[in-house]
């Protein structure tokens, strides 16, 4: 089962190329730790956070597990959540709204193309919409740049993340421990 995340405010920008890649990231910028906990018990979800105080908000961490970020940029943060849930290798971009963390759907090109830019409307056949927010995603831009970023993050993966061959079976399944501090 594809794993769903619940990050607080601290990890907007976390939670957002999370989206792009098409995993399930909830989170708005105004959450914080106390909200995300609560959704990642209510909902099932993994509770990404870079504050060391979840033991502060009721103790018991979520039963799908947790984990503290602990690096400041964003690709070091992208790699930390993969060592333990392989995003990047699941990675479907333009599944998911960066912004609403809603499933994308498809829209016929003749109904997008009034709403983008004439250059993308010349060029694009296919397009994402958002049920929710109406973004409009298409492949040029948004998907190419995403898989570019996708593969120099899997090239700066440490080589023990490596040596398993395909060792993304061997951490696939939930894993319900904390991290180590
Ligand atoms: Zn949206």
């Amino acid at each position: 089962m594809e794993v769903r995340f619940s990050l607080d405010g601290s990890l907007g920008r976390l939670a957002r190329w999370l989206r792009l890649l098409g995993g399930d990231a909830a989170g708005r910028p105004a959450d914080s730790l106390r909200a995300a906990l609560r959704r990642a018990r209510a909902e099932e979800r993994v509770l990404l956070t870079r504050s060391a105080d979840l033991e502060r908000f009721g103790g018991t961490p979520p039963r799908a597990g947790w984990l503290r970020i602990v690096a400041d940029d964003l690709p070091a943060q992208l790699l930390q959540v993969d060592r333990r849930w392989p995003v990047l290798d699941r990675a479907d971009p333009l599944r998911r709204c960066a912004l609403c963390n809603r499933s994308t759907e498809e829209l016929p090109a003749d109904r997008a193309r009034p709403r983008v830019p004439p250059f993308v409307a010349r060029t694009q056949e296919r397009y994402r919409i958002c049920p929710a927010c109406g973004r409009i995603y298409w492949e040029a831009t948004h998907a190419t740049a995403i898989a570019r970023f996708v593969r120099e993050l899997r090239s700066r993966r440490d080589p023990a993340a490596r040596t398993g061959g395909n060792g993304d079976e061997e951490d696939a399944g939930p894993d319900l421990s904390s991290p180590a501090p």
